[in-house]
């Protein structure tokens, strides 16, 4: 036990240090965490940091042997052999389950032991190509969560596009787009990282796309022809045959949005078309949503309500925390998978989720008792609103530390 215990200390340590980079902090933490795995009775040991762990929740995005200039800094991408590696380790220790079987046993009591589902999030082009044949030849079902507006190429995603500007033309562009549709914009981002923490989660939804096309006459760009030319999505065709290899189809935004910018106006556009899209495409029902960029501050209150009206039966997260075995919010959440080892894979799927959910109950709890200190008597009943902020995560605010698109 007492080594344990400073295992736990030691991983607490490094979760919360603001010191390391978010890379370097993953890969220091999988290495600590990792000896377990060569500690007999690894998976028991695990329990010790939360024993009520249900569903396990993977995700991928671009399955590649290389980034390209519209993927290196966003952190998506990784290599065939890592992808192949994490399936195998999968099989090898978990129980592959479908969207269905989730479904079918909401609460988690009659599936089967260590449930594992794998997801895929954005369009690249990849996960039909490569990843979705794989995951049929193991017998792994899996979700693949699309963003419409990228199907058939006919547009780069702003993501893909920014990652591109900034990776051929600097942060200059970037920054010039950004003053165009946002004069007070101060101070300048600095880095492809804060486009994504900063500048983007505080725009408008006709601001970001102000952003874009400013973007693409900065630099001169025939988009759909720069997106066709790299085929970096799916074609329709491709979407029409994932059913083939076990694969649902999701919901993901139809421009990848940022969620907590819609408009209740918003929604038609962005999630109502999307899911008309893929349904006319595939012929096949969407009933499942993923969140672009993972985030519960994205998951709001009037987001969760459209979606429970719009009979969406799931929705997904990417904060990396442990699922627990009865479900009391409207979500699951998800790990980002980078391991290449067996040792690093388990950090990732069984230590790392059931820390960053004891950390992030023990912040709730210490933010709770705070305002507790700090509000008048009559406001500290708890109320519905309360309650829906706190399932739409606006007080797990440490979780953000662990978006991935
Ligand atoms: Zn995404």
């Amino acid at each position: 036990m007492q080594t344990e215990v400073t295992l736990f200390s030691k991983m607490s340590s490094l979760l919360t240090t603001s010191k390391i980079r978010v890379s370097n902090r993953r890969t220091a933490l999988n290495i600590v965490a990792g000896t377990t795995w060569y500690v007999p009775g690894s998976f028991g040991i695990a329990r010790v940091l939360g024993s009520k762990y249900s569903l396990r929740s993977v995700l991928f995005h671009d399955i590649s042997d290389g980034e390209s200039p519209f993927t290196k800094g966003l952190g998506v991408t990784v290599t065939r052999k890592q992808f192949e590696d994490a399936l195998k380790f999968i099989i090898r220790h978990y129980t592959p389950v479908s969207l269905q079987d989730i479904l079918a046993d909401f609460h988690g009591e009659k599936l089967p032991p260590r449930p594992a589902l794998v997801t895929f999030d954005d369009a690249y082009a990849s996960v039909s190509e490569f990843a979705a044949p794989l995951c049929s030849q193991y017998g792994v079902p899996s979700v693949f969560f699309v963003n419409g507006a990228c199907i058939d190429n006919k547009q780069l995603a702003l993501d893909n596009l920014v990652c591109y500007v900034a990776n051929v033309y600097g942060l200059e562009p970037i920054n010039c787009a950004i003053r165009s549709v946002d004069k007070a914009a101060a101070p300048e981002v600095s880095s492809l990282k804060e486009v994504f923490s900063h500048f983007l989660p505080r725009t408008l939804l006709a601001s970001r796309e102000a952003f874009r096309q400013e973007l693409i006459e900065l630099i001169g760009i025939n988009d759909g022809g720069l997106a066709s030319e790299t085929s970096l999505y799916l074609r329709s065709q491709q979407l029409r045959d994932l059913a083939k290899f076990n694969v649902e189809l999701g919901n993901h935004t139809y421009t990848h949005a940022n969620c907590r910018t819609l408009s209740l106006t918003d929604f038609g556009a962005e999630i109502d078309k999307n899911k008309a899209m893929l349904e006319s495409i595939s012929g096949c029902t969407v009933r499942s949503f993923s969140v672009p960029y993972g985030s519960s501050v994205d998951l709001t209150f009037d987001l969760s309500q459209h979606l429970q009206r719009s009979g969406y039966q799931a929705t997904f997260l990417a904060e990396g925390q442990a699922n627990p075995l009865t479900r009391t919010g409207s979500h699951l959440d998800r790990i980002s998978l980078k391991a290449s080892t067996d040792a690093a894979l388990f950090s990732e799927i069984e230590i790392l989720p059931r820390l960053r959910r004891m950390r992030n109950r023990l912040f709730s709890r210490s933010m709770a008792r705070s305002t507790a200190r700090h509000k008048p008597p009559e406001q500290m009943s708890t109320s519905w609103t309360a309650a829906a902020a706190k399932d739409s995560g606006t007080l797990s605010q440490a979780s953000r530390r662990n978006l991935r698109v």
